[in-house]
């Protein structure tokens, strides 16, 4: 279903002339009311009347987290705090919180950005959701709340973790949707399993996910544990929160829509800033086209991803990829750069394996070494005790990797359970002991 049809299927000149418009207001509204980028542009030698239009986009400098935290916690807003209505932060997992604020019509972008989501997840008025995204600083709570009320679901703020919780209200309560990590959509169908409860029992059949990278592997899972549809919801505190984009459940697996006249995405290259042709990688950057309180030009994310269009979609808006990770979670071993993803999307051709996995990474001498934990399934479990068996399914996940990848890596195989679960919010895979503490 389209939320908002006119803006969703929007003609591509039409909407490049609104994100046109849109960007030299920001402009000149971030000029005049936000002293970094004031100083900023002056020392790039721009003027506001030199972005004429979208595709001047490119001559304004990067804004970066750095930046955001050299002005920890307000001096970005663009607003007095009387205009402000939320507050917000990152969940800081990668340093300091980010800070973010939001404006009453702020607010009211970002629930109809969401209810877009949901829309094109398939949840339509009169649904329940039962929303398992903490509620707090994290936008995820909040975001989806608001977007499924938006929307005229009735939404249940049950909030992150509490599996028996959980459970019982998705028995009691028959919530058609729920939104969650989805390393948390995989703890929670793994518990259906242990405690064997039978599918019969819930109503569900979508799942929302998103917060961290997935991979298909995941999906498989999360959909035939749950009995479901997994569908891919994105955002960032900074840009807005969850909602950013999001997949079309008819159209799974082939990306995720921007909602591109209030986000307007760039890829570029991860070490020259370079913009990056349609379907290349590199790192995501946004300019909010519409945002008030915290306007960013030229965010850069840090998560890799492509974008592109797709001319046989419902929508007219760009499509990006899943994330492959963020720039500053990749690993670089012996010169190979790797993501954690690329691992989680081998697990899935091995029938004997759970999805869950760890990448330990150390250092042994001057070369760095990956360890990749893995776990066993419960019917598989004589492999633990079969030196045979143990050893051919390690090589042969040794090869399918060297394979995929072009890195050898240390496998071990352990027991059902071993491996770190969500406990409701986003999940690290990766211990990394070469960092001195
Ligand atoms: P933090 O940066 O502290 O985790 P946020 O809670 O704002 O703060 O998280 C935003 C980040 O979460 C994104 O930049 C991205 O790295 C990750 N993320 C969010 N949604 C997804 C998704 N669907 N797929 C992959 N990564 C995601």
């Amino acid at each position: 279903m389209l939320f908002q049809p006119d803006m969703e299927t929007m003609p591509l000149g039409k909407l490049r002339q609104l994100q046109s418009e849109r960007l030299r207001h920001l402009v000149a509204y971030v000029y005049e009311r936000v002293p970094f980028y004031k100083k900023q542009l002056d020392e790039h030698g721009i003027r506001p009347s030199d972005i004429k239009d979208i595709g001047d986009l490119h001559k304004l400098p990067f804004t970066k987290k750095n930046h955001l935290r050299d002005n920890y916690p307000f001096d970005l807003f663009a607003v007095p705090m009387s205009e402000v209505i939320r507050i917000h932060a990152s969940s800081g997992t990668t340093g300091k919180p980010t800070v973010v604020g939001y404006t009453r019509r702020d607010i009211d972008i970002f629930s109809e950005v969401v209810a877009r989501s949901l829309a094109a997840s398939g949840c339509k008025p009169g649904m329940k959701l039962q929303n398992a995204y903490g509620y707090g600083l994290f936008t995820g709570g909040l975001g989806l709340h608001y977007g499924a009320e938006k929307l005229g679901m009735a939404v249940i703020p049950v909030s992150g973790g509490m599996t028996d919780r959980q459970i019982m209200l998705l028995q009691d309560f028959q919530p058609e949707v729920m939104s969650c990590t989805p390393s948390y959509a995989l703890t929670l169908s793994e518990e259906f399993a242990k405690r064997k409860i039978s599918l019969d029992s819930i109503n569900l059949k979508t799942a929302i996910l998103g917060a961290e990278p997935w991979t298909e592997s995941i999906r498989k899972q999360v959909e035939s544990g749950l009995g479901i549809d997994a569908v891919n919801i994105y955002g960032l505190s900074e840009i807005m929160g969850p909602g950013v984009s999001n997949e079309d459940v008819d159209e799974k697996g082939s990306g995720s829509y921007i909602w591109e006249d209030h986000f307007f995405p760039e890829i570029v290259d991860k070490d020259t800033g370079e913009p990056l042709p349609e379907g290349e990688y590199g790192v995501l950057v946004f300019t909010t086209l519409t945002k008030e309180a915290l306007p960013l030009l030229r965010y850069w994310t840090n998560d890799i991803t492509n974008i592109y269009y797709e001319h046989s979609s419902k929508r007219t808006h760009v499509k990006m990829g899943p994330i492959r990770g963020r720039s500053d979670d990749m690993l670089i071993i012996r010169g190979v750069n790797l993501f954690h993803t690329q691992v989680e999307d081998v697990i899935q051709y091995f029938v004997e394996l759970s999805p869950n996995y760890q990448l330990v990474v150390s250092r042994e001498g001057n070369m760095d070494e990956v360890e990749v934990r893995l776990e066993i399934k419960d019917t598989f479990s004589e492999i633990l005790t079969s030196t045979t068996s143990h050893q051919e399914l390690r090589g042969r996940v040794v090869k399918k990797i060297k394979d995929n990848i072009g890195l050898t890596m240390k496998i071990t195989l352990e027991g059902p359970g071993s491996i770190p679960r969500s406990e409701g919010g986003k999940l690290n895979r990766i211990v990394d002991r070469r960092k001195v503490y």
